[in-house]
């Protein structure tokens, strides 16, 4: 990793900034890329006087010309509240922010790994997902702008793969959480803490039968690294932990830890909320020798001391 030069779009969000941290802490040099739209100063705040580590306020959507080794691109919002908001840039994000840095990868030969995401599996009717599913997608849904935005991200990153030898890796990440998730961020882990921090009724949406799994940010980083500089397979491989839990379940396990006097309540479900996610990770073992550490129980503990700082604030 000494002596890389590493561009991370997206460095100031949630992922991202764990990412900077992991790989500055490799001896990286890495340069960060953000508009600020849901990431912020804060989560790279203490990078900021680091010798290997640069920050750039840049919408994605705009070119750039930077030398660089090694692309994460990892620009997006990722929340549905954040994505919905304004929809057509979510679009324009996945896409001409990808174009982007396929074009600038393939001019300065660097290697480029897309963020992709469970969601291209939209309303699964396969479980769990394997990487060789196609999927389920509304293409005109509420969910669309993210899902389909990153499917043509996929396309995107094959045909220049295909097209222009560009070198890369995709990976598809699932459920992930932890300290540095927004308050504000609106997915369903950072809002049930700061609601049972704060003894406010949790919303649980629909009956909380859904499913979700659940991966603890530094296991993910530990697997977005590993495809980045593994040989000879390019992917998709999923990414995230295999252990599935009801909305219904997290919520109570959230009250217990926190001890909170919250009660559930429960509101509608959002237009074409997953019933269930569960990725395969079979290929990430085989390929990458890379399984999730942390159980959820402990991811958990440490999300809410994170919230509990940010809350005392
Ligand atoms: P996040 O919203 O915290 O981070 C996204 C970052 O991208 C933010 O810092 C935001 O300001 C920045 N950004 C958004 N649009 C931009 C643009 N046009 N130009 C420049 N910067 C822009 O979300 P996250 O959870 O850290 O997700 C990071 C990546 O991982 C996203 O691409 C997301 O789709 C993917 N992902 C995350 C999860 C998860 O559970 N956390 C799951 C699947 C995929
Ligand atoms: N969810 C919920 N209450 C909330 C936020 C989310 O019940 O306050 C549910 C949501 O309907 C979904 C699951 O939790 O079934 C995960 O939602 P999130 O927005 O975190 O991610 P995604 O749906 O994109 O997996």
């Amino acid at each position: 990793m000494k002596d890389l030069s590493v561009l991370v779009t997206g460095g100031a969000g949630f992922l991202g900034s764990h990412l900077c941290d992991r790989l500055v802490e490799q001896g990286a040099e890495v340069l960060c890329l953000d508009n600020f739209f849901t990431g912020s100063k804060r989560n790279i705040l203490h990078l900021m006087d680091h010798k290997n580590f640069e920050a750039i306020r840049h919408d994605l959507v705009e070119p750039i010309f930077v030398e660089v080794d090694q692309i994460y691109n990892l620009a997006c919002p990722a929340s549905p509240v954040h994505y919905q908001y304004n929809p057509v840039k979510t679009v324009k994000t996945s896409v001409m922010g990808t174009i982007n840095m396929l074009g600038l990868a393939k001019r300065v030969k660097a290697r480029i790994l897309q963020a992709s995401t469970s969601e291209v599996y939209g309303d699964p009717q396969e479980h769990p997902q394997k990487e060789t599913y196609w999927g389920h997608v509304n293409p005109i849904g509420l969910r669309s702008c993210y899902d389909e935005g990153k499917r043509v991200a996929e396309t995107l990153m094959m045909d220049y793969y295909r097209q222009n030898r560009v070198d890369i890796k995709i990976a598809r990440i699932f459920n992930t959480y932890g300290p540095r998730m927004a308050i504000s961020d609106g997915r369903v882990m950072s809002n049930f803490i700061v609601q049972a921090l704060r003894n406010d009724p949790i919303t649980v949406y629909g009956d909380g039968s859904q499913t979700r799994s659940f991966c603890f940010a530094p296991d993910m980083v530990d697997g977005l690294i590993k495809m980045m500089n593994c040989e000879d397979f390019i992917g998709p491989v999923n990414l995230g932990n295999p252990r599935e839990f009801s909305i219904r379940s997290l919520a109570e396990l959230v009250i217990e830890i926190t001890r909170s006097k919250s009660e559930i309540v429960y509101t509608p479900l959002p237009e074409d909320d997953p019933v269930q996610r569960c990725p395969d990770i079979s290929l990430a073992r085989e390929k990458l020798n890379w399984e999730p550490k942390v159980g959820l129980a402990e991811g958990l503990e440490k999300t809410i001391d994170y919230f509990n700082g940010v809350l005392m604030m």
